[in-house]
């Protein structure tokens, strides 16, 4: 079953892209051109420079920049319900659709979570009407992501939850895991997972390595994401389940899921922007804008996100884009909720 995605009724844009670098891969494009879009459809490639704007075009001239297929995100916060003075399906897609995104899935981890059929059939409406690109939304694994007890899967997938995540919090329970993953397999929708065993990262505020030694701050060790990765790929093996790992961060969760795919489990994962470009040392600073969970990791962690991309291990990327408000607007209790 496909999910679904509502978006408000846009009008189709004309539009020539001139002179840009055009990528992609599938289409084996990889070069400079021109690029027309008519209503919405592209209609013509051409050398640079060849092709004429119709009447009423807008024209982009993009001399040294790359024009990619548009981008879709997998793990975005838009903070609705709730939380609107945060973000809204208006200002996150808009946002999006002005980054290059031509899709997105929105978390549940809002206010109220998006636990029942309804909250996800009146967010549909509401995307109906606001959301300026394809918008799907995942529902929670558990009852107000409490890890307690299952939300119903088969009435979420009915009102159309792109998949389900408790996304901000782990499942601490291996029983109830392998439960969802039971009923998973029969809803068919896929449990995207916030990988981290609270009591190994309990307390810690960035990556236990080097840094957090000499800045003297407690860390989150880089085996609090990988031992659960390690039980859920068992779990989705034992289950014939399907999993996804979210914003990994660590070399070992790379070399689990790297030897979980090569033995036919079927688990998918994603790496974030930030943990591609970014490592511990950019928390030298004690700057708490660096500051995330899952925390940014040393270099070697790093690399392997960057090789786990390149092979295909870690099979896209995420940007878990999650607009927080001022600093005085938020406890340090909420952002620790809402991050991740
Ligand atoms: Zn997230």
């Amino acid at each position: 079953m496909s999910p679904a995605m509502d978006r408000a009724p846009v009008d189709p844009a004309t539009v020539l892209v001139r002179e840009a670098h055009l990528l992609d891969p599938r289409a084996g494009l990889d070069g400079p051109g021109d690029l027309l879009v008519r209503d919405g459809q592209i209609a013509a490639l051409g050398e640079p420079g060849s092709l004429e704007a119709p009447d009423g075009c807008e024209v982009v001239e993009a001399q040294g920049l790359h024009a990619f297929p548009g981008f879709v995100d997998p793990h975005v916060h838009l903070r609705t319900p709730g939380q609107e003075y945060k973000e809204d399906i208006q200002t996150g897609t808009r946002a999006a659709a002005a980054g290059g995104f031509c899709a997105i899935l929105a978390m549940p981890n809002t206010r109220p979570v998006v636990d029942n059929a309804s909250i996800v059939q009146s967010l549909r409406e509401i995307a109906g009407t606001q959301a300026r690109i394809p918008t799907g939304f995942t529902a929670a694994v558990t009852v107000g992501q409490k890890g307690e007890q299952l939300t119903e899967a088969a009435e979420l997938a009915a009102a159309g939850a792109a998949g389900l995540t408790d996304d901000g919090l782990p499942i601490r329970s291996a029983g109830l895991m392998r439960q969802a993953l039971q009923y998973q397999r029969l809803a068919g929708l896929t449990i995207a997972l916030h990988e981290e065993d609270p009591t190994l990262s309990a307390g810690g505020v960035m990556h236990e390595g080097e840094v957090s030694a000499l800045l003297g701050v407690a860390g989150i060790p880089s085996v609090s994401e990988s031992v659960m990765v390690g039980r859920d790929c068992d779990l989705a093996a034992y289950e014939d389940a399907r999993i996804h790992v979210q914003h990994v961060s660590a070399r070992t969760t790379v070399e689990i899921i790297e030897r979980a795919k090569a033995a036919g489990i079927k688990v998918t994962a994603e790496a974030t922007p930030h943990h591609l470009l970014l490592s511990d040392e950019a928390v030298r600073t004690l700057d708490t804008n660096k500051k995330m969970n899952p925390p940014l990791r040393s270099e070697d962690d790093r690399q392997a996100i960057i090789d786990g991309v390149r092979s295909g291990t870690l099979d896209t990327i995420a940007t878990d884009h999650a607009s927080d408000a001022t600093a005085s607007a938020t406890t340090g209790r909420e952002s620790a909720e809402t991050s991740g």
